[in-house]
Order: structure tokens, then sequence, then C-alpha cells
């Protein structure tokens, strides 16, 4: 038995956020952080909510990484105003932040750490929640998936529960338009992680195959043309529906080894999780491709490699991703990315074992020894390619 989970209404394309000055309720809560304050996107979305008669309460303190600091001021601001709608407004930190902090609102005998897969929480008692991505990334709108830094900023608590998938998602173009270059790019690398990695998922099924496939021919498709233009409401729309199908995608698979490995590399270095994550892909579906080449085979049909046989199809799938990580400017090895040599080498050890105990480690298509893990690295740093 397998369920999927996903949320109930998808409102998007242009014009999207229309969709809040009819939204029926009485009072919105709305959970972001600065910088989306900074652009006027949360004064846009507080207005609209006014206009379909609500009183609208923003805490807008969500920092990069949430802390369980932050998710317990939040609840305790909602536990005063009795939101019957929670809005999670950003990126993947604000919508993880409104996600724990609705559950704390609807449980407050709960803490943070204890939100699991297992506990019956019993949410939508006081309240629904709705997510506006203002990136297109994370896919967070569409999973289950909460991830909340610990209080002493060490650990990132991943807090999984079904009933914590959003009720209405929405996805309007003008938001990313609004995104720097770099950020495409890193989002976007993001988002071809999630969906080839859903795709070849030991936990991979028909339902989320059918939302990674198409969100790896948007990405490629797309993300040239966000990166370069920025304004293209068309790539920016399919960048964003791409984003949160890939979400829907992982969600109900799983990501792999270059989620392990980007997660360690970004524990130790100042690198984004886009770009960590983005520098492992090839080098993780070479690795695989021993036990899942077929998957990487449908992928590269999916995206118009030609080839004669399944060996040049996996050559062109890898020489597609080195072209769309060179059209939009991300590094194809670590050292390429700044990272010194004797700053990767004093690392080394702590990298292989934040990745070993990675949850997705077990799971992956191939699972890979701590030797394995260790050479993987070590040939992503230079450049090489995967030959055991
Ligand atoms: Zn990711």
């Amino acid at each position: 038995m397998w369920e999927f989970t996903s949320p109930r209404t998808i409102v998007f394309g242009e014009e999207a956020l229309e969709y809040l000055k009819e939204l029926e309720g009485k009072r919105a809560f709305i959970v972001s952080g600065r910088s989306v304050s900074k652009l006027g996107i949360t004064s846009r979305v507080e207005d609209s909510l006014l206009e379909a008669g609500m009183e609208v309460r923003v805490f807008d303190q969500v920092e990069p990484e949430p802390s369980v600091d932050t998710v317990t001021k939040g609840a305790k601001s909602m536990l005063e105003f009795c939101p019957d709608w929670i809005v999670g407004l950003g990126g993947g930190s604000s919508m993880d932040a409104a996600k724990a902090m609705w559950i704390l609102y609807e449980r407050p005998d709960m803490e943070v750490a204890m939100i699991n897969p297992l506990e019956r929480l019993g949410l939508r008692k006081k309240s629904r929640l709705l997510c506006i991505p203002t990136t297109s990334g994370s896919g967070s709108e569409a999973t289950w998936a909460t991830i909340i830094t610990d209080p002493e900023g060490k650990v990132k608590m991943e807090l999984p529960s079904r009933e914590a998938v959003p009720d209405i998602v929405i996805l309007d173009p003008f938001l990313p338009s609004l995104m720097p270059p770099a950020l495409t790019a890193q989002t976007g690398m993001d988002v071809l992680t999630h969906s080839v990695e859903a795709y070849a998922s030991q936990w991979r099924n028909d339902f989320s195959d059918a939302f990674a496939i198409k969100a790896i021919r948007l990405v490629f498709g797309y993300l040239p043309e966000a990166y370069r233009n920025g304004r293209s409401i068309l790539a920016r729309e399919k960048m964003h529906n791409a984003s949160t199908m890939a979400g829907w995608a992982f969600s109900n698979s799983q990501v792999g080894i270059a989620h392990a490995m980007g997660h360690s590399l970004g524990a130790l270095f100042k690198i984004s999780h886009g770009r960590c994550v983005g520098i492992f892909l090839p080098y993780s579906v070479e690795y695989s491709a021993l036990e899942v080449k077929d998957r990487y085979v449908e992928i590269a049909e999916a995206i118009g490699v030609e080839y004669a046989n399944d060996d040049e199809a996996l050559e062109g799938l890898l020489e597609a991703m080195k072209n769309l990580k060179r059209l939009i400017g991300e590094p194809d090895s670590i050292r390429n990315a700044g990272i010194p040599e004797d700053e990767f080498d004093a690392a080394l050890d702590g990298l292989v074992d934040r990745a070993m105990t990675s949850a997705v480690t077990s799971v992956c298509p191939r699972i890979p020894s701590a030797d394995d893990y260790r050479k993987l690295f070590t040939c992503a740093f230079v450049g090489e390619r995967i030959s055991f």
C-alpha cells in the first residue's frame, strides 16, 4: 500500500495572487521573512487579504534556516490572534516555519522536536495553511517536510508530517521574477536535483514519476531563459510550476545522494543548498547508473537526447546537465565553487561522516559505502569522472 499526499488546491499562472481577494475567512496570519517584506510582497498579500474582508497579522521575522525560537515566537503570536488561515509566504524557510508554527498553534501541548510522521496531530481544527512560494526551488509548498534548526543551531531537524501539506498553494510567476540571476540558477538546480533523484529513488512510484519527468523537461526547457531574462513571465511560470511538481515528486518518493552530499557540504562550507546539490547531481547520476541506468535513459529520452544505445543516452544526459550548468553559470566541481584544496582535505572526513548518517542514503538507488562517498567527494572536488 502506498499513499500519495498532495495539496488540495493549486492556483497558478499570471495574476494567481488575485485568488487571495476572494479567500473566505476571518483572520489571516502571514509568516514571512524581512527580504520578502522589503520587496513589498508581504504588504501586497496583506492588502489582498484585507480586501477579502479579513483581519491580518504579519510575522516577518523568519530567518534563513529558521530556529525553534522563531517558531515558538510565531506560534505564541498565533495563539493570541486566533487565525483561521496561516499564510506561509517566501522561500522554503518561511514556508517551513509557517508549517511548524501552525502545528504548535493547533497543538500547544506539543514541542517542535515532537513532530514526526507517526504522531497523529489532528490539524485543521483551528485553521488551514496556504503557501505562496516566492522562489522556484525548495518545493516546500507541496511537501510534508518541515526543516527547523535545533536550539544550539547545529542540527537541522527534519519534522515530517503528512498533515502539514498545505491546503492551498498559490503559484504566481510575478513573485519569482523578482529573483536575481544567481538565485534563479541555484534554486533551479535544486528543482532539477529533486526531480532526477525522485525519478531514480527506490521509493519511486507511478505518481511521483509523472511529476518528476515533467519537472525535468520544464527545467531543461525554461531555466536558461529564466536565468537570462528574469522578466520572462512564461519562463518564470514554467519554473515555478516545475518547482512545485518536483516537490510533489520527492515528497512522495525520496531524494538521493546528491542531497546527502549536498547537505554535508552546505553544513561545512558557505555554499547555498541549490548550488551544493547541483554540483553533486551529475556525479551521483554517473555513480547510480550501475543500478538504474534505465531510469536515466528514460530521462534522456524525455529531454530529447538522441542515442543509439543506453550508454550513449547516459552520456547525452550528463552532457545536457553540463551544458545547462554552463548556460546558468553554475560550477561543475567543488573546487570551481571556490573551495581551496587544503580546506577541502581538512573537511573530507566530516563530509563523509555526515553523508553516511543522512536518512536518504538508505533508499537511494545505489547505496554508497563510506569509501564510495570519499571517492565521490574527491571526484566532485576536482571534476573527475566516476569510474567505480
Ligand atoms: Zn533540495
